[in-house]
């Protein structure tokens, strides 16, 4: 497969929408043998995580941290305010809306399923005209995904708060933002959000393992009102432990722990606002290459409309087979890894070959982003894919600030 031509060998590129890239620094951190987990540095260093967490998802209230990975923590989330029986409103648009909507119903709720479809946001008239019918207030809780890693769609969670408040319905606000925290802007408390989910390996920059639910006081009241909790989800005595065991409900992710301590770090050294600015940059690159090279063929953003779109992840149409000939030329060519389609179209259906995702989240700056597209350009002119020229000109323009 690899032609005599290939210019891969040397550090490879992994460009998918999580996990992310790792920095060194993460890395090195992570590279140490198993520290005691009952006194000392570990224990100090895991209380210090805390308020760091919390300052990136702007919540002055509570976090649990799970050893898990996002389904993780989706369930995590559910089974803390919802019972057997309990009604919830999905509005979807993406797979991973569908997918959190699924296992809410697997956990036994009623699921009313909303899918506003896979290249705009949701449409808020609806959401709040299904909302407004719900006379009785049987709806426990609005699940929305902000950002769905699998269309590339983000949704504006402060509108669906709104919404609620509008009707004064006391539906709790659950918010999926996996993909988006420490890439685009997400305000917890002032979004009015009661409960916030995330894991480590996006925007976070670490490896997956770590699962992080954020609630505030009126998501822990519905949580004192459940007849049962499972006991290893329960977020109670993880977000106020006694002891430190309690933390984990069993061993400490070791050395995640101090994985995570870095990352921290590297964002809050950085300042969030300006991760978030950095990723709004770096997004329009992204976009301002991808809207050249569709000028002149079958390439296109999945979502039309620049304010639904994510800055963590963009996801990209071009005519069957030739997203899966893009990646696999990228992969052997160049040592650049792009990411498959997800949820556009069914595995096995020759349409799923018409989609890739670009990840930008997380441990990304201007020249790699340059690179990725360079390398792009380059999968374009090599497979012979139409596509109009100057791509590379443009991004270089947003990078520049003159664009
Ligand atoms: C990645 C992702 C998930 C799933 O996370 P896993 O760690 O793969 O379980 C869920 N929701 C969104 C929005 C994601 O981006």
């Amino acid at each position: 497969m690899k032609s005599n031509t290939s210019v891969a060998q040397g550090r490879e590129y992994l460009a998918i929408p999580g996990p992310s890239v790792v920095p060194d620094a993460v890395l090195q951190a992570m590279h140490r043998a198993s520290p005691n987990i009952y006194a000392g540095e570990l224990v100090e260093m895991t209380h210090s995580i805390i308020p760091d967490l919390k300052r990136v998802a702007r919540t002055e209230h509570k976090v649990a941290i799970y050893i898990c990975n996002g389904h993780g923590t989706w369930e995590a989330a559910l089974s803390n305010v919802l019972a057997p029986g309990d009604k919830v409103l999905v509005p979807a648009t993406g797979t991973f809306g569908i997918g959190w909507g699924e296992m809410a119903s697997a956990m036994g709720a009623k699921v009313e399923m909303r899918d506003f479809g896979k290249t705009a946001t949701m449409d808020m008239a609806r959401v709040g005209a299904m909302l407004e019918g719900d006379k009785a207030h049987e709806i426990k809780a609005v699940m929305a995904v902000h950002v769905d890693t699998s269309t590339s769609v983000r949704n504006d969670i402060a509108a669906l708060r709104q919404v609620l408040d509008d009707l004064n319905h006391p539906a709790l606000l659950m918010a999926d933002c996996i993909a988006s925290m420490g890439c685009d802007r997400f305000e917890m408390d002032a979004w009015g959000v009661d409960v916030a989910v995330t894991a480590s390996q996006k925007g976070l920059m670490m490896p997956p393992g770590l699962g992080f639910v954020f609630f505030n006081e009126k998501a822990a009241e519905v949580r004192r009102a459940m007849p049962r909790v499972s006991r290893y989800w329960d977020w109670t005595l993880r977000a106020d432990p006694e002891d430190f065991y309690q933390h984990f409900a069993g061993t400490a992710p070791t050395q995640h722990l101090y994985g995570l301590r870095t990352a921290l770090d590297l964002i809050h050294s950085e300042g969030i606002e300006h991760v978030w600015a950095r990723h709004e940059r770096l997004a329009r690159t992204v976009w301002a290459a991808c809207e050249t090279w569709g000028q002149g063929g079958p390439l296109s953003l999945n979502v039309p409309e620049p304010a639904h779109r994510s800055h963590a992840v963009t996801a990209i149409n071009i005519d069957p087979p030739l997203a899966t000939a893009l990646r696999e030329w990228c992969e052997v060519n160049i040592g650049l890894t792009l990411g498959i389609s997800l949820g556009m179209a069914t595995p096995g259906d020759p349409a799923w070959h018409g989609h890739f995702r670009l990840g930008h989240m997380g441990h990304v700056n201007g020249q790699m982003i340059m690179a990725l597209l360079g390398g792009i350009d380059a999968g374009l002119k090599a497979l012979d894919i139409p596509h109009g020229r100057g791509a590379l000109d443009a991004a270089s323009s947003v990078i520049a600030g003159v664009a």
